[in-house]
């Protein structure tokens, strides 16, 4: 029998060991699965814990990775659980289907994608991933379920954005949506200000079905919240030339990088020479839908590159009647700390409903940066930018979370009684039970 052991998620600052149990097989009953807590562990890309179980059982889903059937009328597919985005656009972008929302990276699996009710850079036309969820199967204590938005409605939505704790989603049925192209058009403008990022996202969100922005984290006074504003829209034809698919990185970070490589120098340097890179206030272009989607996936295990310490993403999302102002607040908190890296996001979130009791995406504006772990220093920042996202009324992205307090999540996600109802009682993960002071997990 296999030993527990170390299995690590992006951030790669929280580690726990669980007991891997890799699948195989959709007709898996839980009473046949090892007696100890047990979560489901996709792609592993969640940034802290909530893919997470230390002490307990990981249940490995990649092995559930068969597509079952795919309707290239309707772009309705039904596949397993363990099948990851990347090998849903090799399949249906030659025929003319895409992903109705994408995340940052193809590599998440669609029980991942369903957990965590994903969003992307078309929320503000599309909303979340699980709006395109037609039904799954749950796999729970008391038997398997099949879910829709009108049949088990509730475990349904208590599913969507459940962040695995349900139960196992064996299979899944997304509806795709239709693209003329795997290239998209692409308007990149530079921006001196976060007044006119607004005024930027504001035209845009008309004009285009992906925005979002680049920001320099560490830019301070006038230049404030300067960045890139990145919009597209899929160009119309080229259907025969879908581009090249990437199943695989282009490079891999061969090693994890010492320590002094991001520093506030250098960081700084990188910043500012990425904002002047484009001298022309607007440019145009066409691009594959690769490197436009998944710029970073590019670069294989690049989270190595914030060395052994790990690092952790800062995603909170603001509500839209203060976003100006608190997201300027906390970019200077940001800028003041130097500690930002080079990988900061600002975006709006639509209004269209998250289907899911606990989904993250709610209307206004969502921020994203990396930091590198730098313990107290990079704590002590944290507390003040929470205290902030608290006071306006808004909310921290589980996915990317290693480090919200129990308070703080109940004001964040105050359906969590509701949620809870709906838990698998066998299904446990380290971020449920920091979240809510619970105990260790049964071993
Ligand atoms: C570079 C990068 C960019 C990202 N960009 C975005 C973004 O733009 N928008 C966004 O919303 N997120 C983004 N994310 C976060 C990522 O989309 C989510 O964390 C996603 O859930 C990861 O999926 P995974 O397959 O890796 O699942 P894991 O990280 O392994 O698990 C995530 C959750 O899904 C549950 N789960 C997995 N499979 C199943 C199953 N079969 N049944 C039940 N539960 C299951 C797990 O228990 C866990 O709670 C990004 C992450 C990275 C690393």
């Amino acid at each position: 029998m296999t030993a527990a052991r170390r299995i690590d998620s992006w951030g790669r600052v929280l580690h726990a060991r669980q007991l891997p149990v890799p699948l195989a097989w959709r007709d898996v009953s839980l009473e046949a699965l090892p007696d100890s807590s047990l979560l489901a562990h996709g792609l592993g890309r969640t940034y802290g814990d909530g893919c997470l179980n230390d002490g307990g059982a990981l249940l490995l889903t990649r092995g559930l990775d068969r597509f079952i059937a795919f309707d290239s009328k309707t772009g309705i597919l039904r596949c397993e659980a363990g099948v990851s985005l990347e090998e849903i656009i090799r399949l249906a972008l030659p025929r003319g289907w895409f992903l109705p929302v994408t995340p940052g990276t193809k590599y998440v699996t669609v029980g991942g994608a369903i957990a965590n009710d994903v969003h992307g850079k078309n929320h503000h036309r599309a909303g979340t991933f699980g709006r395109f969820v037609r039904a799954f199967e749950l796999v729970r204590s008391d038997g398997r379920v099949e879910c829709t938005p009108e049949k088990n409605a509730d475990l349904f939505r208590a599913t969507v954005g459940g962040l695995g704790l349900t139960g196992l989603v064996t299979w899944a049925e997304i509806q795709l949506k239709p693209v003329t192209s795997a290239i998209v058009e692409q308007e990149v403008t530079k921006f001196r200000s976060l007044d006119e990022f607004f005024a930027l996202n504001q035209e845009a969100d008309h004009k285009f079905e992906y925005t979002v922005a680049w920001i320099d984290g560490l830019a301070t006074g006038r230049s404030l919240g300067r960045g890139h504003f990145i919009s597209g829209n899929h160009a119309p034809a080229d259907l025969a030339h879908p581009g090249k698919i990437r199943a695989k990185p282009l490079l891999r970070v061969p090693f994890d990088a010492p320590k002094w490589l991001l520093n506030p120098v250098t960081i700084r340097l990188f910043n500012t020479a990425y904002y002047h890179r484009q001298l022309r206030r607007v440019s145009r272009s066409t691009t594959s839908f690769d490197p436009f989607f998944y710029p970073l996936d590019l670069v294989g295990e690049w989270n190595r590159i914030y060395g052994t310490g790990g690092l952790f993403q800062y995603q909170c999302a603001v509500p839209p009647q203060s976003m100006r102002e608190v997201i300027r607040a906390l970019l200077v908190e940001i800028a003041r700390s130097r500690q930002a890296s080079f990988l900061a996001v600002l975006k709006t979130f639509g209004d269209l409903k998250s289907p899911g009791l606990m989904s993250f995406p709610r209307p206004g504006a969502t921020l994203s940066l990396d930091f590198a772990n730098r313990g107290e220093v990079t704590n002590a920042l944290f507390e003040r930018l929470d205290a902030m996202v608290e006071e306006c009324g808004g909310a921290l992205y589980p996915a990317k979370d290693a480090r919200m307090s129990p308070a703080r999540f109940r004001r964040f996600f105050p359906a969590w009684e509701e949620f809870a109802r709906h838990l698998e009682p066998r299904f446990s993960s380290s971020f449920w039970r920091r979240v809510t002071d619970a105990k260790g997990a049964r071993a």
